[in-house]
């Protein structure tokens, strides 16, 4: 039976002087987004907000310079994110991007792709989304319909992808998509391509959130054409290749903190004498965030040692989900009008949380999904 590996990461020297700068940073960059904006923090989008960071130096922080990264190393990449969270910044322009497309091109990618890519995604100015999902392939990606046919030069796409998000204001898409076999073939005959998403024949359609907001879309191919040179590592390599890919979106700070302005906010209500439920549930609280912490850091430790934690990240994120989704519902229970007075900002920043948080189990590999790759990885299943 596998043992769960969640050795303690030390923070290399030099990483308390970034954290200082980067705080200093947001403390000017976001002293007007309020409470409510801060909540969405990654699935808050500002363009410009994403090209200062770039400017920074902190996209792509870890790839080589030589595709515009700056070869920092994982645990500084951590705290950067960390802080970014934490202070509730709208990081999801390029956060697609910055996670899981850059790593992905640098990892499968050609020397053009890289070089085309990378140093944009770096400078904050491209942005990407994922396209696996589709109406009928969520958890079963080896169900995916969207096919690529072979013709002189490159590919005639068609089919749907759904819950994309970003699709709307990304430039480029990374899909899966069905280049040999039938659906039913499994894993077999699925490749990634890269696909601009202002090209001719693809449409994308909104779909409205239980929030009444737009974060993710329905996009549509009608005869879409991509180019030979825009196949991403081995035709009838996606399978592979997606899900080395989606360890990359498993462990990482947002996995944990994302209603962490809750928590902040009933701090601020609570004030310096909170009666003893509070005080309890601040305590039970910030003690769950701070194992997530150090869970989720010694997968960003384990990752700069070149190794793989493929079922410890499950299971940070299938806690962090916990965490995050348990957050909102606990200020529910105790939440009355003199703690609301204390704080306006409490009750608005936990409703919107109550209305979007069932969906932190969902997005990045479900719950059940996630809990078959641990059971498989203690040799249960
Ligand atoms: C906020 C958000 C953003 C998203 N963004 C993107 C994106 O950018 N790109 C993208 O491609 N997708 C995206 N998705 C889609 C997401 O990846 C899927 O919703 C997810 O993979 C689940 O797929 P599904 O919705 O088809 O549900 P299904 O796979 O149909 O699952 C339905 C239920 O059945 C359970 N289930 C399924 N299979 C098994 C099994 N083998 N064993 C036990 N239980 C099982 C699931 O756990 C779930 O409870 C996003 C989703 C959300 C909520």
């Amino acid at each position: 039976m596998q043992q769960f590996n969640f050795s303690h990461a030390p923070m290399p020297a030099g990483t308390a002087a970034l954290r200082e700068e980067i705080r200093a940073f947001l403390r000017v960059e976001l002293a007007t987004r309020t409470p409510l904006q801060r909540v969405q923090s990654w699935m808050g989008f500002d363009a410009e907000f994403s090209r200062k960071l770039g400017r920074r130096g902190w996209i792509g922080m870890v790839w080589p310079k030589r595709y515009g990264g700056h070869e920092r190393n994982a645990l500084e990449r951590y705290v950067v994110l960390e802080e970014l969270l934490a202070a509730g910044a709208p990081v999801a322009a390029h956060w697609i991007a910055d996670r899981q497309s850059g790593p992905l091109l640098l990892r499968y990618g050609t020397e053009q792709q890289r070089g085309r890519f990378l140093p944009a995604i770096a400078r904050g100015e491209q942005f990407f989304c994922i396209g696996f999902s589709e109406p009928g392939a969520g958890s079963d990606l080896a169900a995916v319909r969207t096919r690529a046919r072979r013709e002189q030069g490159g590919w005639r796409v068609n089919g749907t992808k759904l819950w994309t998000t970003l699709a709307d204001r990304a430039h480029m898409m990374i899909a899966l998509v069905r280049t040999s076999g039938e659906a039913d073939a499994r894993h077999v005959g699925l490749s990634q391509m890269l696909i601009d998403l202002s090209g001719p024949g693809i449409t994308v359609r909104p779909v409205i959130d239980m929030a009444g907001e737009r974060h993710f879309n329905e996009v549509v191919f009608e005869d879409a054409w991509v180019s030979d040179d825009m196949l991403i590592g081995l035709e009838g390599e996606g399978w592979q290749q997606a899900t080395a890919e989606l360890s990359l979106e498993r462990s990482g700070p947002e996995r944990y903190l994302s209603s962490y302005q809750l928590l902040l906010e009933l701090l601020v209500a609570a004030g310096p004498k909170p009666c003893e439920t509070i005080r309890l549930l601040i305590g039970e609280l910030t003690a769950d965030l701070w194992t997530l912490r150090q869970m989720s850091l010694s997968i960003a430790g384990q990752l700069a040692a070149g190794k793989d934690p493929v079922v410890e990240a499950a299971i940070v994120k299938d806690l962090g989900a916990g965490f995050e989704q348990r957050l909102p519902s606990a200020v529910q229970a105790i939440l009355d009008d003199e703690l609301g007075a204390r704080n306006p900002a409490l009750r608005p920043v936990m409703n919107y949380l109550l209305q979007t948080s069932p969906s932190f189990s969902l997005r990045g590999g479900t719950r059940e999904i996630l809990r078959g790759i641990i059971a498989r990885g203690l040799g249960l299943r």
